[in-house]
């Protein structure tokens, strides 16, 4: 008689084993990449990330290191994948999603049911300056009040390729959804997060949306 419980066990322990094997590679590769800082098997890398995501975080959460390291690492691999990508894309096709904390608190933006806050460049915060770098280039920029409204503004703009800023479990979602719609993108962690007066590296945002073929 077959033993179907025996088979079980064979088949956990083997799931089990194979899970810690992708996990000893993932880590050995990120810790070589780290220390050349070159990249290696950055798919593969991804792919456990993604696999392993909700253990990795509380495991990396429970061993002291920063909260959304995993979300870090997992957003400079995408991006890391989606430069060449990205580069080809013409600066028309391209859109700059900025998250609405980003804003003065007293910020005379209105916002518009399609396209979010529309900013008055009043100089009270850095957006105004990056909406001129933008226009000037014909690239679309768009202040979001909240992720749900990320997918409302790709229905609107149709972009080819995107740029956008949040914190690491922003980040994460709009890449999730960008995976999914195959639009190579490129994430900008803010630097101090929050609900309001956030702030970001402008430079690094400019870099990001100069990105061209070499
Ligand atoms: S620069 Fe734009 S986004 Fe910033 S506070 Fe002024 S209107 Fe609002």
């Amino acid at each position: 008689m077959i033993n179907v419980f025996g088979i079980l066990g064979v088949i956990i322990t083997f799931i089990f084993l194979l899970i810690v094997l992708l996990l000893f590679i993932a880590i050995i590769l990120i810790s070589y990449s780290a220390k050349t800082k070159k990249v290696f098997f950055p798919r593969f890398v991804l792919f456990v990330l993604d696999l392993l995501y909700h253990p990795l975080k509380i495991l990396t959460e429970k061993v002291g290191l920063r909260k959304g390291y995993i979300d870090m690492i997992s957003n400079d691999l995408r991006n890391f994948i989606h430069y060449k990508e990205l580069s080809k894309i013409p600066f028309e096709d391209r859109i700059l999603l900025l998250p609405q904390c980003l804003r003065k608190i007293d910020c005379p933006a209105i916002l518009d049911s399609a396209k979010g806050f529309e900013c008055k460049k009043c100089g009270k915060c850095g957006i105004g300056d990056i909406v001129s770098f933008c226009e000037e280039r014909n690239i679309k920029v768009f202040i979001v009040p909240g992720g749900s409204f990320v997918k409302k503004v790709i229905k609107f703009a149709r972009p080819k390729a995107i740029i956008g800023v949040g914190c690491h479990v922003e980040l994460r979602e709009a890449s999730l959804v960008l995976d999914y719609l195959k639009i190579p993108g490129r994430g900008i962690n803010l630097e101090i997060d929050g609900c309001i007066e956030t702030k970001v590296n402008y430079e690094k945002i400019k870099k990001a949306l100069l990105i061209l073929e070499d």
